[in-house]
């Protein structure tokens, strides 16, 4: 045997050995479920198979690159280089890339992350002179989301009378016109949205056979990990890529199912073996991870869910400390306790700050964290907050190189058209957004083409537009040639942005210099990485996807020594020997939001679940007793799931039945005395109910029967040296078909007046209008 399937157990073993067919392997926290894919595919490795036939799917790009890095330990050559191994989105969108002129798109597609997909949406309810406080624009986005995840296109939106109904009940009845300018929209600015690389990647393989089998060729052996987390559309891509060879091998744990809210679907690992032939189904039950103590905390906790599966977790660990439970006056007592908590067990265990991980409910949490971190100078990082490719002037560096790569990405240049100021006023951009609607087309084909077109601007604002585009285009010339760090580098300094901050003299304008410099050097790092691998070539566009698509979790090099903090739903899949879970009260969790129906108080519990089992060594829960919500310091009670854990695991520090306050005076985290007299006493009012307009479950399995998307919009023949003649029908992407009034001018500057069924009378441009001879 091999040596390294020694150090596996046999049940982990089974999995690894069997190199054909469907398997899934169902098992808790910490029992090896990715150590079992990882072995799984040195296994196959070295069995003959090819890496490139290898795909597999993990949740984080840090968990696949480490994957990689113990396979080729295991391997011993660079041969894992060469395997497809990230999350469903980078991968899909690198498989994009490749395919994007059969869907219309440019191969240097833009990626839009949630930010520049909320801006839109923002612009777009404003241009159709909605009220935004019925139409608030976060609560259009995840419902356009939602509408992708399942596979509803705005086709087959405006064929469901249900979903009509519901978004008209919920005052939102132009729902489906806003979903059907978004797409628009983004097809127009050569951007997909994270919804859309799931979604193209779909209709991709839905209406290109050929596609379909040259991907089920290539991906013999498919592996995903956390499958009980995938939604309906990653379930459709991994079904049909696997279709073909059937060798497909998931891992999961329905007790860790915890993004329903964001359309995972439990169902998906629960018919794995209706949706294969001969599945073969794989238990793990010995945990390695966490102490017995911990192991069994955990168990006694997800007891109390109803709907799960019956699964058996043990350890041959030692018990292993109690779990410390504590209570504290406020956040700040909080954050101060956790602090000098860790600063003791640091000391007395000589441990390193990475053995320490914070876990919250909210990101709002981390904040009295960060203060206490800070005043006892212990160096920590927030994963999951603003990254840093969020910061105002890192996403106007990538804003212009954006452009540059897609002068069609609309949010790019509404970004940097006036930034530094360049005296192209709001007005001028809504005049060449209109014009740009009008003709489907993108803002800077309107500026390039300004002179034949009827725009009320004066020509020194033309000038300065013809400036800005011809900049852009000189970066475009210069990106022909140069690599990315030249490119980026001649961006920061020719577009006067460096210069702005400079000016600005400002501690903060320096600290930003200092983070543009910080991403030239992330850019020259990446320009060098790149061109190690085999299939890739370290361009602009390379690694704007990177960007795109990292989380700060994957930038993460485990280089430097810090206390992790984050929200409990990214810490899925990780592991920490100490690990504080704090704000464990009612309302804050399980959530006030998420406490309505059995459902979802279920998957609060799986949440805290996925907490306690992060803890290798030792756990703690801390809660306060009385926390600002709403802008209110209201009084805050334990959290049920403390009470539901056996007592026999718990070390309270606190007496367990003074649950009441009791001082009268206290400090705050300032020294300052707090005067319980002013804590509102009654309990915070329970959250927004649930929206009205989600879908039944009877409805949504009428969905999801895959439909091919809406054809490209912009897929029209274009007029140029089309002869129009008066009398003509033609059809225009926005306002439908029409008849040819009248026509003028000539060459060039031929604009025809066309009477449309579903815009009226519109003179247009011919040489840029897309219109279609009927
Ligand atoms: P989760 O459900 O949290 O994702 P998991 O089932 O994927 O957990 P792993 O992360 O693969 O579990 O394993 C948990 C820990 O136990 C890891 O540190 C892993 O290296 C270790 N481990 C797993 N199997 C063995 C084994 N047979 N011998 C020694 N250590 C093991
Ligand atoms: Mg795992």
């Amino acid at each position: 045997m091999e040596s390294y399937l020694a150090e596996l157990n046999d049940a982990q073993r089974a999995p690894v050995l069997q190199k054909d067919g469907a398997m899934i392997v169902i098992a808790g926290a910490g029992s090896g479920k990715t150590r079992v894919l990882t072995y799984r595919i040195a296994y196959l490795m070295s069995k003959g198979v090819d890496p490139f036939n290898i795909l597999s799917l993990t949740f984080t790009n840090k968990a696949a690159r480490e994957m990689k890095k113990r396979i080729a330990q295991i391997v011993g050559n660079s041969e894992a280089k060469n395997l497809w191994m990230g999350t469903f989105h980078s991968i899909f969108a690198k498989m994009l890339r490749f395919e994007a002129d059969k869907l219309g798109y440019p191969s240097n597609f833009t990626i839009y992350d949630t930010q520049d997909s909320q801006r839109l949406i923002s612009a777009i309810i404003k241009e159709m002179g909605l009220d935004k406080d019925v139409y608030k624009y976060k609560q259009v986005y995840s419902r356009i989301s939602s509408f992708k995840n399942s596979l509803i296109t705005v086709k087959a939106y405006f064929q469901n009378p249900e979903l009509i109904e519901a978004d008209a009940m919920s005052k939102k009845p132009r729902m489906g016109e806003i979903y059907k300018n978004y797409v628009e929209r983004c097809f127009k600015a050569g951007a997909m949205d994270f919804d859309d690389l799931l979604l193209k990647t779909n209709e991709l393989l839905n209406r290109f056979p050929d596609v379909l089998h040259k991907y089920q060729n290539r991906f013999r052996y498919i592996l995903v990990d956390e499958y009980q987390d995938t939604n309906h559309s990653q379930y459709l891509i991994v079904k049909a890529l696997s279709d073909k060879f059937q060798n497909i091998c998931v891992v999961g744990d329905d007790a860790q199912s915890i993004y329903a809210f964001r359309g995972a679907n439990i169902n998906n690992i629960l018919n794995f073996q209706k949706d294969y032939e001969n599945v073969q189904m794989y238990r793990l039950e010995q945990n390695y991870r966490s102490t017995n103590n911990i192991v069994q905390a955990a168990n006694s906790i997800i007891d109390k869910n109803k709907t799960k599966l019956e699964k058996v977790v043990w350890t041959a660990n030692d018990d292993g400390p109690k779990i410390v439970v504590n209570r504290l006056l406020t956040d700040g007592e909080e954050g101060r306790f956790v602090a000098s908590s860790i600063f003791e067990n640091r000391m007395q265990n000589q441990l390193n700050n990475g053995d320490f991980a914070i876990l919250y409910r909210t990101n709002a949490q981390s904040r009295a964290m960060e203060d206490a971190l800070r005043k006892r100078e212990i160096p920590y990082r927030i994963y999951g907050g603003l990254s840093f490719y969020q910061r105002k002037e890192i996403k106007d560096v990538l804003s212009y190189l954006r452009l540059l790569v897609n002068p069609n990405d609309e949010e790019a240049l509404k970004r940097v058209i006036n930034y530094p100021a360049r005296g192209i006023g709001s007005t001028t951009i809504d005049k060449l957004t209109i014009v740009a609607n009008q003709y489907g087309r993108s803002i800077f084909e309107v500026i390039e083409n300004m002179d034949q077109l009827d725009l009320k601007i004066n020509s020194g604002t033309r000038n300065k537009l013809a400036n800005f585009v011809n900049m852009i285009k000189s970066f475009r010339i210069l990106n022909e040639n140069a690599d990315a760090f030249t490119v980026a580098d001649t961006v920061a300094k020719k577009t006067g942005l460096v210069q702005e901050l400079k000016k600005d003299g400002t501690p903060e304008g320096i600290a930003r210099i200092e983070n543009i410099e910080e991403l030239l050097n992330g850019i020259r790092d990446f320009v060098e990485g790149q061109k190690e691998l085999a299939d890739a070539t370290g361009s602009l566009t390379e690694f704007l996807e990177d960007v795109a698509l990292a989380t700060d979790m994957d930038k993460d090099t485990g280089d430097d020594d810090r206390v992790a903090l984050m929200t409990i739903h990214l810490a899925k899949g990780l592991e920490f020997p100490y690990v504080y879970i704090v704000g464990m009260e009612e309302d804050l969790f399980p959530s006030a939001m998420s406490m309505n129906t059995r459902t979802e108080l279920e998957e609060e519990r799986r949440l805290f679940y996925v907490a306690l089992t992060r803890a290798e060594k030792q756990a703690y829960l801390t809660y306060t007793q009385s926390r600002y919500r709403w802008g209110k310091l209201v009084d805050a009670e334990p959290s049920r799931f403390i009470e539901e854990i056996e007592a026999k695991f718990l070390d309270y520090m606190i007496p367990q039945d003074d649950y009441k306050y009791k001082p009268l005076i206290d400090t705050d985290i300032f020294g300052d005395e707090i005067d319980k007299s002013k804590f509102r006493q009654s309990k915070p009012k329970a959250g927004t109910p649930p929206p009205a307009h989600k879908p039944s479950e009877e409805q949504l399995r009428k969905l999801r029967k895959l439909r091919p998307a809406t054809p490209a919009p912009g897929a029209t023949q274009n007029t140029d040296g089309v002869k129009l003649n008066v009398g003509d029908r033609v059809e225009h992407i926005r306002f439908g078909k029409g008849a040819v009034l009248n026509i003028e001018g000539v060459g060039q500057d031929k604009k025809a007046e066309i009477d449309f069924e579903n815009g009226g009378i519109k003179k247009l441009l011919l040489r840029f209008a897309k219109l279609k001879l009927l």
